[in-house]
């Protein structure tokens, strides 16, 4: 069981797509792979003896204290191959974004020190 979620609200998730993934291309949350196996475009990978689906919030970007909050609608159950699959995904988008944050406060340096120099 996701440490997210409460018992009810993770039987309300998880029931709604009949224990199954709700990994698909046309919904926010997903892993994004176009490609699962067997199922293509969606996953329906039901959960299996020891390998629960993980309720996550559908914002990837989501914080801990939030999520907890957050009602069944804005929860997703998503099979391990797919959760772990849209975490690194969204590590690597995140670390991307912060590269480029970074480089354009370093831009922002240097034309400050420019500035200094020219008299
Ligand atoms: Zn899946
Ligand atoms: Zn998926």
């Amino acid at each position: 069981m996701s440490p997210l979620a409460g018992a009810a609200l993770y039987a309300a998730v998880t029931g709604r797509a009949n224990g199954g993934c709700e990994c698909a291309h046309d919904r926010p949350g997903g892993c994004g792979r176009l490609d699962h196996p067997v199922t293509g475009r969606w996953c329906h990978q039901s959960a299996g003896p020891g390998v629960p689906l993980h309720v996550t919030p559908v914002d990837p970007a989501t914080p801990d204290h939030t999520a907890v909050t957050l009602g069944p609608d804005e929860l997703l159950a998503l099979c391990r191959a797919c959760y772990v699959r849209r975490r690194n995904t969204h590590r690597k988008t995140r670390e991307q974004q912060l590269a480029a944050e970074l480089a354009e406060r370093q831009g922002a340096l240097f034309a400050l020190d420019t500035e200094g120099i020219t008299p």
